[in-house]
């Protein structure tokens, strides 16, 4: 099962017990201090290509469609 957040699956099988504790045991991904999971893209939520320069806080693709918005002028 692969899904983009673990609490999308918790939702879906929470009326069923045992299930749902099954996965919290083996599935939900550990709490980390730091590390690149710990960073998520704040519009799609993916783990990859961060950019947090500048407190953006965005992946390379969110940041493709609203560079211009943000008035980055480089960037086409
Ligand atoms: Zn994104």
């Amino acid at each position: 099962m692969t899904t983009t957040h673990h609490t999308k699956v918790l939702k879906q099988i929470g009326h069923k017990p045992g299930k749902y504790k099954k996965y919290l045991k083996n599935s939900v991904p550990k709490q980390r201090a730091f590390g690149r999971t710990t960073k998520r893209c704040e519009h799609c939520g993916s783990m990859n290509g961060h950019i947090g320069k500048y407190g953006l806080n965005l992946c390379r693709k969110c940041f493709r469609d609203y560079a211009t918005e943000l008035g980055f002028k480089q960037y086409r």
